[in-house]
C-alpha cells in the first residue's frame, strides 16, 4: 500500500515508520520545515525509544520518506493519514481542528483515484463527516471515502504499542475504505490484533471515551490517596487491592501529581464540551478535570508543607519535568503548575530532567537546569521526585544529602520506600501514604 502521512510530530511520526515498517511505502509530509530538515538529516525531531534506528533502516530501504509538500504524495496515495494536533483551543476548551480542517483542504486538491481519507488525530466525534464535507466541496470529482481510525499508542511506548496493539479501532461506512484498512494492518494479524470495524462517529468517541475512563481511573486513586493520608492507610496497598479484581484490574491506578500530557487534559476537557453541546453533560468527566487541575497546585502546597510551611527564599530542585518518563513532551505537565506554585510562594527552583529539558526551557520562567540529579539537588532545602524516569529509582542518597540544605524528599510518584529513606536521614513525604514520623 502506498501512504501519505500528514503530520509528522509523534503519532505521524511513529506510525509513518512503523507502517514502513510492515512494508508499506509511506511519505509523512509536515508544514514544519525544521521537522523535515531534521528528520531528512537523519535527526529525530523528538525523542522516543528506538524511533531513531526505526526511521534510519526505513530510509535505508527506500519506503520511508520525508516533505513538506504534499500534493505528489497524495496524488499516488492508497491511504491519506490525518496525524495533525488537535490542541485545547484558547478560550473555550474545545479540540481545535483548524489543523485537521486545513490538511483536509489541502488534501482535497491532490486525490486522484480512489483514495481513502483516514483521520488518526483524536478528533471530536462529528468530525469525519466536516473533513468529507470539505472535501467534496473543494473537489466534486474525487473518489474518496473518509475513515476514522483513532490512535491509541503511549508516548515512551509508542513503537510497541504501535505494533502490538490491544485492539485497531476502524470507523468506516464504505466497505471500499474498510478493505484498504484491513490491508495496511494485515502485518498485525499476525500479532492477532483485533480490528474492530464501526461506525465513523463510534470509532471518534471511542477515543474520548477510552482517554476519560482511563484519566477517571487515575484521578480516582488520587482522590483515594488523599484521604488515605487523613486516615493513616497506605494507597499502594489499597490499589493493589482492588487492582487484584480482574474487573477493575491493576493498570492506571498508580497515585500521583495528577495526569499531564498532551491527551489526557485536553481530550477529557474536550469530550466534556462535545457532551454539553449534545445536551447530555458528562458530569463524571467534568469533576475528573476539574479534580486533576486543581491537584497538580496542590503538589506544589504539598511540598512548601514538606518544607516545613514556607519556601521564601528556599531553594527546591525538581527530579523530572516531562509528564511521564521517557518521552520529551512537557505539554500540559504537572511539573509546569508545580514550579508556577513553588515560584509564587517565593522558591528558587532548580530542576534535571534526561530528556525534557529542551522542551521545558520556553515554558518555565527562571528556572536554574542541572546537568544531573546530583548537581540539582546542590543547595536544595527539598527534592521533589515528579517523574520516574528510571535514572531516579535507585539514587545515591548519600551523595545527595552531603549535597543538600536539608534533607528532605518529596516523592510524588511513591518510588521510594519510607522506611529506606528515613534510614538514610531523610525526611520523607509521599502520596497517599502515612506519615512514619
Ligand atoms: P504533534 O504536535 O507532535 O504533531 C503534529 C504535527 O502536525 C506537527 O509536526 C505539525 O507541524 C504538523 N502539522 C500541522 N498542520 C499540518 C498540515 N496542515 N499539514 C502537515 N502537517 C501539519 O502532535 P501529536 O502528539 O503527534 O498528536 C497528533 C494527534 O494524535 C492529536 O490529535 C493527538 O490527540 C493524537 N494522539 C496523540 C498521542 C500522543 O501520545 N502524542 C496518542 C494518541 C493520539
Amino acid at each position: 500500500m502506498r501512504i501519505a502521512m500528514i503530520g509528522a510530530g509523534y503519532v505521524g511520526l511513529v506510525s509513518g515508520a512503523c507502517f514502513a515498517d510492515f512494508g508499506h511505502g509511506v511519505v509523512c509530509i509536515d508544514t514544519d520545515p525544521a521537522k523535515i530538515a531534521a528528520l531528512e538529516a537523519g535527526r529525530m525531531p523528538i525523542y522516543e525509544p528506538g524511533l531513531e534506528a526505526l526511521v534510519a533502516e526505513n530510509v535505508r530501504q527506500g519506503r520511508l520518506a520525508f516533505r513538506t509538500e504534499l500534493r505528489e504524495a497524495v496524488a499516488e496515495a492508497d491511504a491519506v493519514f490525518i496525524a495533525v494536533g488537535t490542541p485545547s483551543r484558547r478560550g473555550d476548551g474545545f479540540a481545535d481542528l483548524s489543523f485537521v480542517h486545513a490538511a483536509a483542504r489541502a488534501i482535497a486538491g491532490a486525490l486522484t483515484g480512489f483514495t481513502v481519507v483516514v483521520t488518526k488525530s483524536t478528533v471530536p466525534v462529528g468530525t469525519g463527516d466536516e473533513v468529507e464535507r470539505i472535501i467534496r466541496e473543494a473537489n466534486p470529482q474525487a473518489d474518496v471515502a473518509v475513515a476514522s481510525n483513532p490512535e491509541f499508542l503511549r508516548e515512551g511506548a509508542a513503537i510497541a504499542d504501535f505494533k502490538r496493539p490491544d485492539r485497531i479501532v476502524v470507523g468506516a461506512e464504505d466497505p471500499r475504505a474498510v478493505a484498504v484498512l484491513n490491508e495496511i494492518y494485515r502485518p498485525l494479524y499476525l500479532n492477532q490484533a483485533p480490528i474492530l470495524v464501526t461506525g465513523r462517529r463510534t470509532a471518534e468517541l471511542t477515543k474520548y471515551a477510552a482517554n476519560a475512563f482511563l484519566a477517571t481511573k487515575i484521578t480516582f486513586i488520587n482522590e483515594i490517596a488523599d484521604l488515605c493520608e487523613q486516615v493513616g492507610a497506605d494507597v499502594q496497598q489499597v490499589a493493589r487491592g482492588i487492582g487484584l479484581d480482574n474487573r477493575i484490574g491493576r493498570k492506571f491506578l498508580h497515585a500521583g501529581p495528577g495526569y499531564g500530557g498532551s491527551c489526557f487534559p485536553k481530550d477529557t476537557l474536550a469530550l466534556v464540551k462535545t457532551a454539553q453541546d449534545y445536551a447530555t453533560p458528562m458530569r463524571i468527566v467534568e469533576t475528573v478535570v476539574a479534580v486533576n487541575e486543581s491537584r497538580k497546585r496542590a503538589m506544589a502546597r504539598k511540598v512548601i508543607a514538606a518544607c516545613g510551611g514556607a519556601v521564601r527564599g528556599k531553594t527546591i530542585a525538581l527530579l523530572g519535568l516531562t509528564f511521564k518518563p521517557n518521552t520529551d513532551d512537557m505539554r500540559d505537565a504537572p511539573s509546569l503548575a508545580i514550579v508556577a506554585g513553588l515560584q509564587d510562594a517565593g522558591a528558587r527552583v532548580q530542576a534535571y530532567d534526561p530528556e525534557g529539558m529542551e522542551q521545558a526551557r520556553p515554558l518555565l520562567g527562571d528556572v536554574a537546569y542541572a546537568s544531573d540529579p546530583y548537581a540539582c539537588a546542590e543547595g536544595a532545602d527539598a527534592l521533589v521526585l515528579v517523574t520516574e524516569w528510571d535514572a531516579f529509582r535507585a539514587l545515591d542518597f548519600t551523595r545527595l544529602r552531603e549535597r543538600m540544605a536539608q534533607p528532605v524528599l518529596v516523592d510524588l510518584r511513591n518510588v521510594y520506600r519510607p522506611q529506606d529513606i528515613q534510614a538514610r536521614g531523610f525526611r520523607y513525604v509521599s502520596v497517599g501514604r502515612p506519615d512514619l514520623e
